[in-house]
């Protein structure tokens, strides 16, 4: 009987094994797809990822909830209606133009220089109130991977909140070069426009198919694709997956935990 039972523990155990192990085969097979029509599209002679360009909401903090939040506050409190959806879609643009976006829809004109200033500054300080926020899972551990690796680190953010930018530094030690950073005081066009990109790509000296982006928002895929880089975006939010690959995404993974586990095998 012991024997028996054995055997069929074991041989549960050598079927995961076989799933897994045709779960992995399937992945790479279609991550190898991916890369060859990414090529194609873009007509590179390769692809040899020497550096990776990091977004910093939703991908290094999980600071967008705190920003959906204060957004939906700031909102309601000048009476505009907004949801959790419209602040993750929104999510990389500058408060400026989110706040004008919800003005052209509601109100049907363009929100005044001063009814952008005031808004925005309700949301940050709802945003200041939120109190300390937490690196993303997972992130740091992937950071020391590719730092082993000795691959480039870049931060490519449209954040331009001083304190977040500065505990970069104090979350993730030794990681992260204020040169290796662009962020909103280092660009005319934010995201979806490709210059945030563009500029960290011009700043690493590489060429476009030696980069890979990771991003979680779909106006940050639609950046870093308009600046023909390879993205990954992680899920870290609400939004549906198709909702990224739609954006332009290469590879939809489901958090950042999700690309740690499957770095190895991705380049
Ligand atoms: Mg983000």
């Amino acid at each position: 009987m012991h024997y028996l039972k054995l055997r069929i523990r074991g041989t549960k155990k050598s079927k995961v094994r076989d799933k897994i192990s045709i779960f992995a085969q399937k992945f790479n097979l279609m991550l190898l797809s991916e890369i060859e029509i990414f090529k194609k599209k873009n007509k590179y002679p390769d692809f040899k990822p020497k550096a990776i360009f990091f977004d910093m909401d939703g991908v290094l903090f999980d600071s967008m909830k705190f920003h959906a939040s204060s957004w939906l506050k700031a909102m309601l409190q000048v009476g505009l209606p907004f949801t959790e959806t419209e602040a993750y879609m929104n999510e990389g643009r500058t408060g400026a133009s989110t706040i004008d976006n919800v003005f052209v829809a509601v109100r049907g004109r363009n929100a005044t220089e001063k009814e952008k200033k005031e808004i925005y500054k309700i949301k940050s300080t709802h945003f200041e109130a939120c109190g300390k926020i937490e690196r993303m899972p997972f992130a740091l551990e992937l950071l020391q991977k590719i730092k082993a690796e000795n691959k480039d680190i870049f931060v490519v953010t449209g954040s331009g909140q001083p304190s977040l930018i500065d505990s970069l530094q104090e979350n993730f030690p030794d990681i992260f070069k204020k040169e290796k950073m662009v962020t909103a005081f280092d660009v005319t066009n934010g995201k979806p426009h490709p210059e945030p990109y563009l500029k960290a790509l011009k700043k690493s000296g590489l060429q476009p198919w030696e980069v890979v982006v990771i991003e979680n928002a779909p106006l940050g895929v639609e950046s870093a694709n308009a600046a023909g880089l390879f993205t990954i975006a992680v899920n870290t939010g609400p939004l549906n997956p198709e909702v990224l690959s739609n954006s332009g995404a290469n590879l939809v993974l489901k958090d950042m935990e999700d690309l740690y586990v499957k770095w190895d095998k991705l380049f």
